[in-house]
């Protein structure tokens, strides 16, 4: 009697936690945002008792003038595919970030850019590795997406299928900032001193920048944008253009977009996970973006962050690190941060 009296409870517990868990999703879901967009500039050891007023000033206006452009254009019922692409193209342009202009240095004092893009309705998806000659290199990996029949392309053959489309090419010189070369050189000469190969998270900074949008439509993009490590050798690639660990989109879960350190993005599949687990494990968006960056990526020793948008404009934005360059936009809603909460 005693026996059938627990399993009875233990049965309307589990009811209970159900109902629970489902009613978090829903309550989660209940209003859905019209558009919303999100970006991040990256995540690392940011301090502010490292950071100048007026550098925290122009970081501050460099992602809200990259929130104006994404915003404009959903607003206005625009593509989130526009809207990612066109917000990335600022980022891309200042020196402030680690992607386009301003990108950091390989060990061979050159710039390799990555970039991937994602479109979550019909999963489409484009990314080039390597690039050294398109001035933006989402633009590249747009172009990958919709005109060709591949998913990544790298090195040459991608600057090359850029041109082919008619990108705006520069000379690789364009990408140079001292601030960057400088970097570079600080890293050589330690490596010299020690006579040891330094990871290229010696300065444990992350610049990447990255996108994801939902349009009116219920389409949700997500993009993402970096020059990889300083002092990186051998065309190592990092988790950008990888999809489904830099970056990832599902119109019925979410849209990812990430920023820290590469290989571990890559071994944990770290975007597709976030989705992977709202899918399978019914978690809301934060739930599953919390886990993934808070404890899978923390026990296993990777630094970083990401960026998410669900397919309700609930928006997630969690890092490990001292601080992450992010901000978000829903109607009537505006947060740009650099630190921790
Ligand atoms: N995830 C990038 C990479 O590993 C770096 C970064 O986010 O800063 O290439």
């Amino acid at each position: 009697m005693r026996a059938l009296l627990l399993s009875f409870i233990s049965l309307i517990l589990l009811a209970c936690t159900s109902q629970e868990k489902k009613a978090s999703v829903m309550a989660a879901s209940k209003e859905k945002a019209p558009y919303a967009i999100v970006i991040h500039g990256g995540a690392g050891t940011i301090l502010k008792k490292n950071m100048t007023d007026e550098r925290e000033t122009q970081y501050i206006a460099a992602l809200n003038e990259a929130l104006d452009v994404g915003e404009g254009i959903l607003k206005n019922g625009g593509t989130a595919i526009d809207a990612v692409e066109q917000t990335i193209w600022l980022l891309e342009d200042s020196p402030l970030f680690n992607a386009g202009k301003g990108a950091v240095f390989t060990n061979e004092g050159e710039n390799e850019l990555d970039a991937s893009i994602m479109s979550g309705n019909d999963q489409n998806a484009g990314s080039v590795g390597g690039v050294q000659t398109v001035r933006h290199p989402i633009s590249a990996a747009r172009a990958v997406l919709e005109k060709s029949d591949h998913v990544l392309l790298t090195s040459k053959g991608a600057d090359q299928f850029a041109k082919e489309q008619g990108l705006e090419i520069v000379d690789s010189s364009y990408f140079k900032t001292e601030r960057r070369w400088n970097s570079l050189q600080r890293i050589l000469e330690e490596e010299a001193k020690d006579k040891r190969v330094l990871s290229e998270l010696s300065e444990n900074k992350h610049g990447t920048v990255g996108c994801v949008a939902l349009d009116n439509q219920g389409n949700i993009v997500a993009g993402t944008s970096t020059g990889g490590m300083t002092n990186k050798r051998y065309n190592r690639f990092g988790d950008v253009p990888i999809i489904g660990a830099g970056t990832y989109a599902d119109n019925n879960t979410c849209g990812v977009s990430c920023t820290g350190h590469g290989e571990y993005f890559i071994r944990y599949a770290v975007a597709h996970d976030v989705s992977a687990r709202m899918e399978y494990l019914e978690e809301s968006l934060s739930d599953a973006a919390n886990h993934v960056v808070n404890k899978k990526l923390v026990d296993k020793g990777g630094s970083g962050g990401l960026i998410a948008v669900d397919a309700y404009g609930n928006v997630a934005m969690p890092f490990n690190s001292a601080g992450m360059y992010r901000g978000y936009a829903k109607p009537n809603e505006r947060v740009v941060k650099i630190y921790e909460d």
